[in-house]
């Protein structure tokens, strides 16, 4: 390339990333991916070293952040803010750090701290003899928005140390998945913009005019930097990290000290996969030179610390060609348009499949065969395609009218989003469904009948609903290709040993519309029996918390239909008998009170369950006016702050255990 080609280049560069830096930092409303900001942004980087001549102090590379919204007070900080390099290879990182080591030669591995890096907002505390003074957002690194009202309603972010000292922190502010999943249900229903990401909607969330708006978003605090005018105070990022806990902030528990960049990378490796696991976002890891001094002496970019890199995650985004779109029909009816593409690497793995969730997300999208879509996994497994290239035009995917498999007509209830195909008894793809989800681990756990063998044993005709499992022979499963007389005696043996499940797994299993295992567990644990369950109408099944007017009916319909009623006496007469609640009451102190648990508590939610099971009371799984007490462990949740805004009680695990305290030995 040559200089005029160079200068046209950078210029265009130029011009897209301050439109798309102006759309992501002020609006936070990202119009491309940040793996294409990234690639731009490189090329931009690679160009101005190749031509230093063209490179300009006005340049996207020399600069941190964007314009500031001019809704806040300006602030500025004390001590600078920075961003980060970054490269999406190990070779970047290798070069980054052999340019570290050869400025300590006599060392052999340097001390290098390796965190996880938070994919949300940064934020600068400032603490004076331990009182919060002021909350505030990077903004262009030397000034910010002051937001200190916001700041207060952030989880994480203590508003006192535990200490009289003054300090500066600096750390990020960001939105779990499953909040930023709700917050953006919610808005879809409101008919309001979404966020694109959870960075982008705690960014939203924290820089609200309103803090009344912040405080009702779940956002939390990792604080990974202390900065303190006392040198005593700590030598190291590591001693740094750890004395933030102790003053009371949250920091991210993944952080490790390790010595060279070998290391390193075996982390990189790790969390490239590991990283979807976390409940919340990250889009790579942060790697800092440990020893404070050195960092002084290693000093900055205009834009970045020398002594610090960010490697990033292969994208969690990327573009595809959409090949068709095949209709699935769940055990239930319901009809769900997925997405096949052209296999693509998406985070560590290829991608055949995404989800498409519904027809009106189709036409939302408007999508069809042909379509060049952007396809995204975040926390969950399954990826779902986000939306289309916007110049091109395949017009939209018709919405069936029949169902694909037995070609009933598809109907959409009152108040459903999904179509459903009502064939419930006849149709070939739900009773597969069924039999598949009734053996599954969510419902009777019945090893080695997985989807194969299900469809094997229909199409010999061995088998027409889930209660005929119970009728086969070790001979009947050698009919079968590929089954051996081992693998046949297995199979009979575990079907034979699922006839006593607990009352949840066998309602959970029965595929009743609605009804998955919490609501199964809720009812499980209002009747005695089976026979009760029955004869259950609907008045009483809403009277019960957690039991709503669809679910009721679903249940009352269910166990009324004709066809039902024979594959529920056929199972009675094979011997499967549901086993009656599974937790045995030994008293009644919580008779009528309902129990909801949210946040970190010192042992699993289940121990916490029991013991109010045991002791009459129920759990829910939602804060609703019915709630009694909701038990708060570390972390809570949005149900915090609904249970306040309703007047629940809020109990901490102190506070549950004198309320048990009659029952202390359970
Ligand atoms: P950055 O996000 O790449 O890295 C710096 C930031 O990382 C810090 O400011 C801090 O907020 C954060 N961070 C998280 N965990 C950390 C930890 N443990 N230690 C230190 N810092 C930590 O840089 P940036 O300057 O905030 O933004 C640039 C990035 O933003 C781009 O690389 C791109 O991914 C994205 N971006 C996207 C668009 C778009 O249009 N899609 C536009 C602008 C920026």
């Amino acid at each position: 390339m040559d200089i005029i080609e160079a200068k046209n280049r950078i210029s265009a560069l130029r011009d897209i990333i301050k439109e798309n830096n102006e759309a992501y930092y002020v609006f936070d409303s990202p119009k491309i991916s940040d793996f294409e900001y990234d690639e731009l942004f490189r090329e931009l980087k690679k160009l101005e070293e190749e031509f230093p001549e063209l490179k300009t102090s006005d340049s996207p590379t020399m600069k941190v952040g964007d314009k500031i919204s001019s809704g806040f007070k300006e602030h500025k900080h004390k001590f600078r803010l920075y961003s980060l390099d970054n490269s999406n290879n190990y070779d970047d990182l290798i070069k980054w750090y052999e340019r570290i080591q050869k400025e300590y030669p006599e060392e052999k591995n340097i001390e290098l701290v390796v965190e996880l890096k938070i994919d949300g907002l940064s934020c600068a505390l400032s603490y004076k003899k331990g009182e919060l003074i002021t909350g505030a957002t990077r903004g262009n690194g030397i000034i910010g928005e002051n937001i200190t009202e916001n700041i207060k309603t952030v989880k994480g972010i203590p508003s006192k140390l535990l200490s009289d000292i003054n300090l500066e922190v600096r750390g990020e502010v960001y939105m779990p998945i499953s909040s930023f999943e709700r917050l953006n249900a919610e808005n879809y229903e409101k008919g309001l913009k979404e966020f694109a990401n959870p960075r982008n909607a705690a960014a939203g969330s924290l820089r609200q005019l309103n803090p009344k708006i912040t405080a009702v978003r779940d956002l939390h605090f990792f604080a990974y930097t202390a900065i303190s005018d006392d040198t005593n105070l700590f030598k190291t990022h590591y001693e740094a990290l750890q004395l933030l806990s102790s003053l009371g902030f949250n920091t991210n528990p993944n952080y490790k000290l390790v010595k060279g960049i070998d290391a390193v990378i075996d982390l990189c490796k790790y969390w490239s996969t590991e990283r979807f696991n976390l409940g919340y976002a990250t889009d790579g890891l942060v790697i800092k030179v440990n020893d404070l001094n050195k960092q002084n002496e290693l000093g900055f970019t205009s834009r970045a610390p020398k002594w610090a890199s960010a490697f990033k995650f292969p994208p969690e985004e990327v573009w595809t060609k959409l090949e068709d779109i095949e209709l699935s029909v769940g055990k239930t009816g319901a009809v769900t348009p997925v997405a096949i593409l052209s296999p693509v690497k998406l985070a560590g793995s290829i991608v055949k499949r995404a989800s498409l969730h519904n027809f009106d997300e189709i036409n939302r999208l408007k999508i069809n065969k042909g379509n060049t879509v952007l396809i995204k996994k975040a926390a969950e497994i399954i990826p779902k395609v986000i939306r289309k290239k916007e110049d091109e035009d395949y017009g939209v995917f018709n919405t069936p009218e029949e169902c694909p498999f037995c070609h009933t007509r598809l109907i959409k209830p009152q108040g459903e989003v999904l179509l459903y195909c009502p064939n419930f008894q006849n149709c070939p793809a739900q009773i597969k469904g069924r039999i598949e989800y009734w053996a599954s681990k969510e419902a009777m756990d019945i090893d080695g009948v997985g989807s194969s063998i299900v469809e094997k044993l229909l199409s010999k005709g061995l088998i027409k609903d889930f209660a005929d499992l119970y009728s086969l022979t070790t001979d009947d499963f050698m009919k079968l290709d590929l089954v051996k007389e081992k693998s046949a005696e297995n199979l009979f043996n575990a079907i034979q040993s699922s006839k006593k499940p607990s009352m949840t797994k066998f309602l959970t299993a029965l595929s009743i519309k609605h009804i998955g295992k919490e609501t199964a567990d809720i009812i499980a644990n209002e009747f005695p029996d089976l026979e009760s369950i029955k004869k259950a109408s609907i008045d009483s099944l809403t009277k019960i918390d957690g039991i709503g007017d669809k679910a009721a009916k679903s249940i009352v319909d269910f166990f009324n239909d004709e066809n039902n009623k024979i594959i529920l006496s056929k199972l009675e007469n094979f011997g499967v008998s549901p086993q009656g609640s599974a937790f045995e009451k030994i008293s009644d102190i919580f008779n009528g009170k309902t129990f909801v648990i949210t946040g970190t508590l010192s042992a699993p939610r289940s121990v916490f369950e029991e013991r109010i099971k045991k002791l009459g009371g129920k759990v829910s799984s939602s804060v609703s006016k019915k709630t009694s007490y909701l038990i708060a462990g570390e972390n809570p949740g949005s149900k915090f702050d609904k249970a306040s805004a309703l007047d629940v009680i809020i109990l901490n695990e102190r506070d549950f255990d004198i309320l048990c305290q009659d029952n202390n030995n359970i």
